[in-house]
């Protein structure tokens, strides 16, 4: 494994602090009792949500950016590891309501250390019973698909998974190892069904980087997928926008009905009736309700 200073841990790299791999190994009585072994130990670091699925090439990142050089570098892992873990993580919720400012993207930090505290830890778990594991946050492939793949959540228009328990409020954290693993499914609660009638991402995006029609495998520019049918956010668009105003954005994400405190059992609730015909109303009520608006980061600090 490369290992000099052309390295961004976490956001172009795999995480490379972790003690070698234990020489014996314990032995795994079958993939089922391993799996939720895993689960409750990742919990137990902090995992919002966790979910296992298997390694797959179509989301690799081919090669990497060499911020030293410029130019493409080749990815890091060359080891054989069939599963990959994927850890969501969520952001806090009134930070959020404040999208764009200062403390929503405070919530966005947080949320990202928190992903490499329980990714570090599990990593070095899973080391430590003398299978191969490497920990990797925004680095190596793109998270999405394999958070879908885990069962974590579905794909929503705003071009981020979006969960059960945390809407699209989430980062994503992910370790590939060798520990033999039973998968999860992916999982359905309506939320193309919704996406398919709402538009509120799309009309909340002050760049329109947001497409308005159905899933298709037209690009905006080389910054995108090709060959998926999906609903595709100009990344381009959305990052430019992000550079000029110097922070980050994620009015998608505050908008977004699915955006709610799911503590709360009246929202658990409505999330199940958006799942059923009832959809229309929902969003209708939604609205009227005045979710989404922006809380002013004063606000925050007296309510
Ligand atoms: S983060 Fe902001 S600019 Fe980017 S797609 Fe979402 S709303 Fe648009
Ligand atoms: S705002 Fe509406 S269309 Fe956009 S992702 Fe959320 S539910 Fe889907």
């Amino acid at each position: 494994m490369k290992n000099d200073e052309d390295r961004r841990e976490g956001f172009s790299d795999i995480f490379t602090l972790q003690k070698d791999v234990a020489k014996v190994k314990v032995p795994i009585e079958n993939e089922q009792t391993a799996a939720q072994e895993i689960k409750r130990v990742g919990k137990a670091f902090g995992a919002d949500l966790i979910g296992i699925t298997q390694f797959d090439q179509r989301w690799e990142y081919s090669h990497k950016f060499s911020d030293m050089s410029s130019t493409e570098r080749p990815p890091e892992i060359d080891e054989d590891l069939p599963n990959v873990i994927v850890i969501a993580q969520a952001m806090d919720y009134d930070w959020i309501r404040t999208v764009p400012s200062a403390l929503s993207g405070a919530a966005t930090g947080l949320g990202y250390s928190h992903d490499a505290l329980v990714v570090l830890s599990l990593t070095q778990y899973i080391r430590n019973l003398g299978y191969n594991a490497h920990g990797s946050m925004n680095d190596t492939s793109l998270a999405i698909p394999y958070a879908i793949k885990a069962g974590l959540g579905e794909y929503g228009k705003l071009g981020l998974l979006i969960t059960k328990d945390f809407g699209p409020r989430v980062r994503l954290g992910k370790i590939y190892t060798d520990l033999p693993l039973s998968y999860d499914e992916p999982i359905s609660f309506g939320v193309k069904e919704l996406c398919d009638i709402c538009q509120k991402c799309m009309m909340g995006c002050p760049v329109q980087a947001i497409p308005s029609g159905k899933p298709s495998n037209i690009i905006h520019n080389q910054s995108n997928l090709i060959g998926v049918e999906k609903w595709t956010v100009d990344g381009e668009k959305c990052f430019s926008y992000w550079t000029a105003q110097n922070s980050d954005c994620s009015i998608c994400i505050r908008v977004c009905p699915y955006n709610k405190d799911y503590s709360n059992s009246i929202h658990r609730f409505a999330r199940n009736l958006a799942g059923t015909k009832l959809r229309k109303f929902l969003l209708w009520l939604d609205g009227k309700l005045g979710y989404g608006k922006r809380l002013k980061p004063k606000n925050w600090w007296v309510e």
